[in-house]
């Protein structure tokens, strides 16, 4: 009955007034980034377009985060973007991900403390399969990936609600 009733010292118990969807959605709107989250894969800005699908496929993601020397956030790297760089004649080998990648200040980002309701919006709003998780480094000059939420996690949260796994 979690959630239906409720009580009150000298009260007892006492019917909330909730039905089963709006309990349902007080619940989603308390999960945070933190609890559905998946460990980022990243490359280096030099690496090149060849090496990264390599990567894909090794480490068995949709999305690749970017990085500098400081391992600070610079690009994201999609399947797509992959696929479209080896459309042309060009020497995958020869060309660096930093030429094609998605780039900073255009990433769509989160934090850990973030509501997963608020990340599942900016992947519909913005159509993108997933975001990093970063956390600011030196004071504003740039983010460090500590994580990745993709429509998959939000997946295993639908899963969890269904089977009432989720605390
Ligand atoms: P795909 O292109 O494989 O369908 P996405 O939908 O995730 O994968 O990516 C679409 C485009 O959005 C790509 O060009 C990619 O670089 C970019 N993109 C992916 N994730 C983000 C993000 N978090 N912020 C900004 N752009 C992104």
């Amino acid at each position: 009955m979690a959630g239906y009733l409720d009580a009150r010292p000298r009260v007892g118990y006492f019917y909330t007034g909730k039905s089963g969807s709006q309990l349902l959605a007080d619940k989603v709107k308390h999960i945070t980034v933190n609890d559905y989250q998946s460990r980022p894969v990243v490359v280096q800005q030099s690496v090149s377009v060849y090496d990264a699908i390599c990567t894909m496929f090794l480490e068995d993601v949709g999305t690749l985060f970017v990085v500098d020397a400081n391992n600070t956030l610079v690009g994201v790297l999609s399947r797509k973007d992959l696929l479209r760089a080896s459309l042309g004649k060009q020497a995958l080998e020869s060309i660096p991900v930093s030429i094609i990648m998605t780039r900073m200040p255009n990433i769509t980002v989160c934090k850990k403390e973030d509501l997963i309701i608020e990340v599942a919006n900016k992947l519909i709003d913005k159509q993108i399969d997933g975001l990093p998780i970063i956390e600011e480094v030196d004071r504003g000059s740039g983010f460090e990936v500590i994580g990745r939420i993709t429509k998959t996690n939000i997946t295993a949260l639908l899963v969890d609600l269904a089977n009432d796994e989720v605390i």
